[in-house]
């Protein structure tokens, strides 16, 4: 064990017949090649990490080995050597292998940035595990002869050790024999037992409740017969399930018909083959509820949710990868399981933007997904009550397999959809409140009738806007060209994108009137006003403020399933996945909220939104309603979402898509440049710009013409973030090979000076 050694080992001088390409968390598009001296030549192998010297000064550095070859490269360059293997077993296999050097060439980063992503902390650096030294009786054919005289206590403690009749670690012996350590070492120098180390999962580690098989714990499970949608679509499924191979399937079902029960039939079908299935779920999805489902159904699973320990998270990597779970449940990284046999894919909610993260690697789980069962040659089931557009697209082209399932379970209808027009609601004693008259009288039927309440608007902190009536001044964020929200239960102005607070100003900064206006509702002035409305009831709030703590989120839902909260009120975080059959009122305070950002996918978010947040009501017997006060009922998204007609909305958003030739018809990239100096961003702006000329020149001699689109440099809409000035650029293709040869061509032109970073986003999510 030499893995706390700073110094390494000097060169074997032997001249070296294997060599191994290395790659490393830098954004580097290539690999390095290093000599693998004689005594690695059987360690050695793709997907292990190594340390090998690199950089200025030759520092030892670890990096993931590509490719072992026997060819000696011809570069002219010193061939260094390999120092050290730092893994007995690949860490990464094939399969994920092939799929980080897809991601990497796509999402234009580092195969090494890209791999030290996609392995966890945990996994890395083996938490959770340890070397043990064991020890084990020596057999009769290879004792010394003569045999060596023991001590009383050394005698004691072999005859422990043969009862036993497996490997002791040193200490566990020591402690049945009642003797010290020092009795075993003893023994080991006599050569009656041999010593051997081995590395063992610590306690930490091990399977915790989530993994263990609960068919036999759980409650028994009650079979539900498939109703005649959902018998439907698994007759569609099932011999694509039997078949394999590459197949994408796109599950369209409305909110409530029952696209669990699909994936459960998908799963457990798969799992009977003795294969493996990942299934991705948005984390805010990962609760109890949706994981009680799954488990006892289909084998081993292992959730991975983001309060997992790195030791815990290393662990369940191991056992997947040693083929002791079938099932993995989690969020996006949950797409790089290191999965022996993986048989299907699931995601639910496709359309959730949460599964594109939003840094280096800027990948899209559902995307790397495709890929990943393209390259494994497997089913994937998507399923959404709102298709994203672009999976919505890819049905159209004939690229995946749509399987419908228009109806709720048991013949409950959609919730009836009721748009409350807030240019016309009457303002009783000429103020504003949040709810309006008409929510509210549906709210006091609601609370009379024992039902329970959702209430969505997608803002919190108390006021929104603060601003000098004196002056005009906004409070903004120090560090942002934002304006800063004040939350009442802190006393404290804030910024929702870098969390810097200050405290609430009396008098205006910069006119010191005392002037200062607080205006614009969020969740926690929302909250303040039921309450006065509705005494006597519980208002339950649920934001990213409440529900910061792990286990909170799971707790109020508790709460509100035992019918000890009445009102829910919250961020989008309430709109999704919830299964409440006691839910028959849901009110949307204000459906514009996000309606007018400079997105394009602006209507596309508000529609999933209004959708799915009406998805919660009616989900029992007495079925439910739905309220939404708008100042803009014509807004085709807002109606049709009230039609529950996503068909109709995706056909009209496609049109508006193709003309204005933004995704899914046209490939978008953005490219951000960013530095604390604003003088800086935008003189390399301008060098990106040249390069951008130039990269688009060598295109079009290519192709014959310009088939690339260029916006910028521009100021980003918020021009200063996190005390960062930046510019970006915005690159458009309907040929997604084009768009990449011209941004390659742009990074190896312009290199950033120090002090400034640019940013490359493959099919952008956040603008
Ligand atoms: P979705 O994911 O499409 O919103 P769910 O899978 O959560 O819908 O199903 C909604 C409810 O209907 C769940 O409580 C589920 O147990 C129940 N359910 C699903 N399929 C059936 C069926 N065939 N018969 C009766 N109940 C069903
Ligand atoms: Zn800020």
């Amino acid at each position: 064990e030499v893995e706390n050694e700073r110094e390494l080992p000097k060169p074997v001088p032997a001249p070296a017949t294997l060599f191994a390409d290395i790659v490393f968390d830098r954004p580097l598009d290539h690999a390095y090649t290093y000599a693998v001296p004689e005594q690695f030549v059987a360690k050695i192998g793709v997907g292990k990490r190594v340390e090998v010297p690199f950089g200025k000064g030759g520092k030892g550095t670890a990096g993931f080995c590509v490719r072992v070859t026997d060819v000696r490269p011809t570069s002219g360059y010193e061939i260094k050597t390999v120092a050290r293997v730092l893994d007995d077993d690949a860490i990464v296999d094939d399969h994920v292998m092939k799929l980080t050097r897809w991601m990497a060439d796509y999402y234009l980063c580092g195969w090494g940035q890209v791999l030290h992503a996609v392995v966890p902390a945990g996994v890395r650096d083996n938490a959770g595990t340890r070397v043990a030294s064991f020890v084990e009786p020596i057999p009769k054919e290879k004792l010394p002869n003569p045999l060596p005289t023991v001590t009383p206590q050394q005698k004691a403690a072999l005859d422990k050790l043969k009862k036993e009749n497996r490997p002791l670690e040193v200490l566990q012996l020591a402690r049945l024999a009642k003797c010290t350590t020092g009795v075993v070492a003893g023994l080991i120098k006599k050569g009656l037992v041999r010593k051997f180390s081995e590395r063992i999962e610590t306690p930490a580690a091990a399977p915790g409740a989530d993994t263990e098989d609960t068919s036999e714990t759980d409650a028994p499970h009650v079979e539900i017969a498939l109703n005649a949608d959902q018998l439907r679509v698994w007759e569609q499924l099932k011999g694509a399930l039997e078949t394999g191979g590459y197949h994408p399937f796109l599950l369209h079902g409305v909110t409530g018909s029952g696209k669990t029960e699909v994936y459960l039939r998908a799963i457990e079908e798969v799992v009977k083959q003795g294969k493996e299935v990942i299934v991705l779920v948005p984390e805010i999805s990962l609760t109890p509820q949706t994981i009680s489902r799954f488990k006892g159904r289909c084998g081993n699973l292992a959730v991975l949710h983001s309060h997992l320990t790195d030791a815990e998270r290393g662990g369940y990597w191991r056992r997947v990868a040693t083929g002791h779970i079938q099932v993995v449940v989690g969020a996006r990284s949950a797409v790089f399981a290191p999965t022996r046999k993986l048989g299907l894919i699931v995601i639910d909610e496709e359309h959730e933007n949460s599964f594109k993260q939003e840094s280096t690697p800027r990948y899209h789980a559902r995307d790397v997904a495709v890929m990943r069962a393209r390259l494994e040659g497997i089913p994937i089931l998507m399923g959404s009550a709102t298709p994203s557009l672009e999976s919505w697209a890819n049905a159209e082209r004939g690229n995946y397999t749509v399987l419908s399932m228009p109806n709720r379970v048991a013949s409950r209808p959609l919730p009836a959809v009721k748009l409350v027009d807030l240019r016309h609601e009457p303002k009783p004693h000429g103020k504003h409140y949040a709810i309006g008259p008409t929510l509210e009288s549906a709210m006091r039927q609601t609370l009379k009738d024992k039902g329970q309440i959702i209430l969505l608007l997608n803002r919190r902190g108390f006021s929104t806007h603060v601003h000098c009536e004196a002056c005009g001044h906004v409070a903004q964020c120090a560090h942002c060209d934002l304006a800063m929200t004040f939350h009442r239960t802190k006393n404290s102005l804030m910024c929702h994108y870098c969390g810097f607070e200050t405290a609430p100003f009396q008098k205006c900064p910069a006119c010191a009137q005392p002037a200062m206006r607080y205006q614009g509702l969020g969740t926690e002035k929302l909250q303040v006003e039921i309450e006065e409305k509705f005494p006597g009831n519980v208002c339950q709030r649920m934001d990213s403020d409440t529900m910061s703590k792990p286990g909170s989120h799971q707790r109020v839902l508790d709460a509100f399933r035992d019918g000890l909260i009445q009102i829910l009120v919250g961020t989008q975080m309430i709109a999704k996945g919830l299964d409440f059959p006691n839910v028959t009122l849901v009110g949307v305070v204000n459906a514009d909220v996000g309606l007018h950002l400079p997105d394009f996918r602006s209507a596309e978010r508000t529609f999933q939104l209004l959708a799915q947040v009406a998805g919660r009501a009616g989900r029992g017997e007495k079925g439910g309603q739905v309220l939404v006060q708008t100042f803009t009922p014509d807004h085709p998204c807002i109606t049709l979402a009230s039609h529950h007609n996503y068909g109709e909305f995706a056909k009209l958003e496609l049109v508006h898509r193709k003309l204005h030739k933004y995704p899914p018809y046209e490939r978008l990239a953005r490219l951000i440049v960013r530095s604390e100096k604003e003088e800086a961003a935008a003189t390399f702006a301008d060098t990106l710009a040249g390069a951008f000329k130039e990269a688009m020149r060598r295109a079009a001699t290519a192709q014959g013409q310009t088939p690339v689109r260029l916006l910028g440099p521009a100021e980003c809409p918020v021009f200063r973030l996190n005390n960062f000035y930046r510019f970006h650029f915005q690159i458009q293709s309907d040929s997604s090979a084009v768009l990449h040869e011209v941004l390659r061509n742009v990074l190896t032109l312009a290199k950033p000076p120090s002090g400034v970073e640019f940013q490359v986003d493959i099919d952008p999510y956040s603008m």
